[in-house]
């Protein structure tokens, strides 16, 4: 179905980019009664390759930030309203198998068992006997993965029956009547954006493999520094490198080559893996690894919403919400991801 022609001028906001952010940020607007109109220019997006895991309890350090417990909480009703309401499953909780690969990591992860704060997201178990864990595993709770695509998929044709997309590149910012604002959500492309390309994007570049086995795989997740998440009975995600320094999603060699021997290594016996599939993308990635929220100094009607980096599905509907009541009942934008603190950069 064609897109409106006059979708811009009755849209009160305006949102650049149909990747992750401004999906979910139309989708928070519009529950709210606000008539938006999203630019979809159909290019490159990360949201479109990401594996989309939740993990609460992160890195070498086994840490839980202080604002994840109610993130994850506000995240998962969010998409269990939209699977609800479209009629589709995207939002699947899933336990990870986390296998150490140091004894200072298998130390770490022994001191937080015993602080309550953690408790409630590890569970000892044994790790099942055809995984390689030389030094011993746990199971992490209440993680999850969210399929991106499905939720795209859906959240397009939900707007489209809304009439509130255009499939175009946004260029001419010349017809934006001082009445309606316009929220950048470009992803890593906002490097290119003259208007906010001051602020200290650090994109990182990322890519994943599918594979095909000939034996059953678990259904669970494996995180052993980087990851396998099932995606059927014979198949299964692998991912990701980070590389800073790249502007183009580029498909290595190398990369396909680390991603297929570290599968093979998670486990004792050979499950005949075989590459099918290889993607790459740019992770939107900030310098203090907090988002990029607010409005431009001098332009007070153009906004940015950008920089979730590599947690995007478990960050971007708390604080999609958050730019919904700055703009709907005059909030303050959590202080964190407020771009007012990167003003002296401004030119
Ligand atoms: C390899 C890899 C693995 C990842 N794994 C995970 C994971 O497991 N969990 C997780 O939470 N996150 C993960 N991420 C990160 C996640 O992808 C991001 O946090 C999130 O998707 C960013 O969404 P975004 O909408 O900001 O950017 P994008 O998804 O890049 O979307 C931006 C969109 O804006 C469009 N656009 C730009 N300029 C214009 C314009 N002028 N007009 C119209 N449209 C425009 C682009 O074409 C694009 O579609 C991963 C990323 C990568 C690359």
């Amino acid at each position: 179905m064609p897109s409106p022609q006059n979708a811009t001028p009755q849209a009160s906001i305006i949102i650049i980019g149909q990747g992750l952010a401004g999906s979910l940020l139309a989708w928070t607007l519009m529950q709210q009664g606000i008539h938006i109109c999203i630019y979809a220019d159909g290019k490159a997006s990360a949201s479109r390759v990401a594996a989309g895991l939740i993990n609460p309890v992160t890195g070498q350090r086994f840490v839980l930030a202080e604002q994840t417990p109610q993130m994850l909480k506000y995240a998962q009703a969010f998409y269990q309203d939209i699977e609800k309401k479209l009629n589709i499953q995207c939002y699947f909780p899933l336990p990870i198998q986390r296998l150490f690969n140091t004894e200072k990591e298998r130390i770490n992860c022994r001191k937080r068992l015993y602080n309550p704060t953690y408790t409630n997201y590890f569970q000892l178990t044994d790790t099942p006997a055809d995984l390689q864990a030389e030094y011993s595993g746990i199971t992490q709770r209440h993680a999850a993965w969210l399929d991106t695509n499905t939720l795209l998929d859906a959240l397009a044709d939900y707007f489209e029956q809304q009439q509130s997309i255009k499939h175009a590149s946004f260029v001419n910012q010349t017809n934006i009547s001082n009445k309606q604002k316009v929220i950048f959500c470009e992803g890593y492309q906002m490097m290119h954006n003259p208007l906010f390309s001051w602020l200290p994007m650090q994109a990182a570049h990322g890519e994943i493999i599918t594979c095909k086995s000939k034996d059953i795989l678990s259904p669970y997740i494996i995180n052993k520094g980087k990851w396998l998440l099932p995606s059927g009975l014979h198949t299964c995600r692998v991912g990701a490198t980070y590389e800073t320094g790249f502007h183009t999603p580029t498909l290595q060699e190398t990369s396909k080559q680390t991603l297929l021997n570290f599968a093979r290594h998670l486990f004792s016996t050979n499950k005949g893996f075989e590459v099918v599939n290889h993607q790459a993308g740019i992770r939107p990635a900030t310098q203090d690894k907090q988002p990029f929220i607010g409005f431009h100094p001098q332009h007070r009607n153009i906004g940015i919403f950008n920089g979730f980096g590599s947690r995007g599905s478990l960050l971007i509907p708390h604080y999609a919400k958050a730019l919904t009541d700055n703009l709907t009942q005059a909030k303050n934008i959590p202080q964190e991801a407020d771009i007012s603190r990167y003003k002296s950069l401004c030119p």
